[in-house]
């Protein structure tokens, strides 16, 4: 089998055979960075004498019985919104363009205990604001399926550079979707873990109260094994659980007989696209048809979810970049009159639209005459929602949805209408008001061979039962193929 075609654990297996070296994962991915990183552009950057150096040292590693991990010797990539000391940590903006981090992030820590390589710094939206890779300071990441359509986002990098074969695995961070609808776009798996479940030590901020880091994989198993990795307790971040179940790959092969599924029915009303709607309802088909029991339910809250994730999102993106003033971090203005000044126009200049515009909403909302009709207001319906979800899962074990209502926009469509780009988070938002765990399996194509993904919810710390479903139901879908195979020019 081509090495660029093997998963990560099967890379990792072949490593630990020593029927190849970790040199070989590592020159298969430098490989297809250079035959189409000048075409997808899904890396901000990369370390490739790095990564042979560190490949040389896991070698080692694994034979002295340092790295007995599955993922040990896979190379990885990562989003660039994830401190990594010594490498310049952008976020994508041009206010951190010399950004580099003293200290790295809790999970650059456990993805190096693990003996995974990074190979790379991954492109994004404009610190995590966005749903298409389009508001990166640094230009846009295009969808290695179709170069003219975007790769989703805000971790379009990471999901882009999967599918293209230029990272084995990646690491992305979700606050209202950013993992599972790039992953929906680009064909590739990702996984949104239950708030908490991943330390978020060095992550730079969007939403404190959304964000969780979260893993890119080519399929269900990799993810399970990434997060494996990844997760667990860190005094170092306050909202870290301290969970004793995290052996995410363990119950990954158990049948689906009898596990019962609900879907929203208002999630198929309006707003999706035709296509998209028959790939969802193909695939509960196949689940019923492997035993499983699947079932419509109501969710009353659903045109509250897109006004309460913004509203709550802003407010705490508006908060958390006040840090960027000049002062402590990066870009500042060349002139200015004062402090206030120099205040005024480093923001002016070093933030993107995208950003500046929620900054503003957020400041709004948070403003004394505005707090209680907005921002509580969005709290109190969050726990109206979270309610919602809470009765759902007495029932069932998992909820279906779409990632997304529709496959990957053309480049360039989608930031004239931001209000339009919003609604178009509708399927995943919830889950991170929620804090639950969410999973995006690929599960068709649109008839230009655009795939299309269905997403897994779970309840608070049912990771392992999404696991379950979506390897279940990956193995009943069968190979889900490649960019290339599906006639992609990148
Ligand atoms: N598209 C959503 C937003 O722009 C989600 C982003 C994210 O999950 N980081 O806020």
């Amino acid at each position: 089998m081509d090495l660029e075609k093997m998963t990560a654990l099967e890379l990792a297996e072949k490593i630990k055979q020593h029927q190849i070296s970790a040199l070989d994962g590592v020159k298969t991915v430098f490989d297809q960075i250079e035959k189409k990183e000048g075409k997808v552009h899904a890396y901000l950057d990369t370390y490739k004498k790095e990564a042979y150096t560190r490949a040389k040292q896991v070698e080692k590693g694994i034979a002295d019985g340092t790295y007995s991990g599955p993922l040990a010797g896979v190379p990885i990539a990562v989003k660039d919104n994830i401190c990594i000391k010594g490498k310049k940590t952008t976020c994508a903006s041009r206010i951190l363009e010399n950004f580099v981090p003293q200290y790295n992030a809790e999970v650059i820590d456990r993805l190096e205990k693990a003996g995974m390589i990074v190979i790379g710094k991954t492109n994004m939206d404009e610190f995590a604001m966005g749903s298409t890779t389009e508001t990166s300071a640094y230009g846009v990441t295009r969808n290695p399926w179709d170069l003219e359509h975007v790769p989703g986002g805000s971790s379009g990098g990471s999901c882009a550079a999967v599918a293209a074969g230029e990272a084995y695995a990646a690491l992305g961070s979700d606050t209202g979707g950013s993992i599972r609808q790039p992953s929906s776009f680009c064909g590739v798996t990702g996984l949104k873990p239950t708030y908490g479940t991943v330390s978020r030590y060095g992550l730079v901020a969007y939403a404190s109260s959304l964000d969780q880091i979260g893993p890119v994989g080519k399929d269900v198993a990799d993810c399970a094994a990434l997060l494996e990795v990844i997760a667990g307790h860190d005094p170092k971040d306050s909202t870290s659980l301290e969970r004793q179940d995290l052996d995410f790959s363990g119950e990954i092969t158990d049948k689906l007989l009898g596990m019962k599924f609900g879907v929203p029915k208002e999630y198929l009303a309006e707003g999706i696209n035709p296509e998209v709607k028959a790939a969802f309802m193909e695939v509960l088909k196949t689940l019923t048809g492997m035993g499983a029991i699947v079932e419509f339910f109501s969710v009353k809250t659903m045109e509250y979810m897109i006004p309460a994730y913004y509203i709550i999102a802003s407010a705490e993106a508006s908060s958390n970049l006040e840090r960027f003033d000049g002062v402590k971090y990066g870009y500042r203005a060349k002139d200015y009159e004062g402090l206030h000044d120099m205040y005024k126009r480093t923001r002016t200049e070093g933030f993107g639209e995208e950003v500046r515009r929620r900054i503003m909403l957020g400041s709004f909302v948070l403003s004394s005459g505005y707090y209680d009709a907005y921002y509580l207001k969005a709290l109190r319906t969050k726990a109206l929602i979270k309610q919602e979800f809470d009765r759902a899962f007495q029932e069932y074990d998992v909820l279906l949805a779409p990632a997304a209502p529709y496959t990957a926009p053309k480049l360039g469509e989608s930031l004239k209408d931001p209000l339009a780009m919003y609604l178009g988070d509708i399927y995943t938002v919830a889950v991170n008001l929620c804090g639950l765990p969410g999973i995006t399996v690929p599960c068709g194509k649109d008839k230009a061979g655009l795939p299309i993904g269905i997403q897994m919810i779970g309840d608070c710390f049912m990771e392992k039962k999404i696991l379950r479903a979506a390897h279940a139901y990956e193995q009943a879908r069968g190979d889900f193929g490649t960019p290339e195979e599906g006639g992609s020019k990148a």
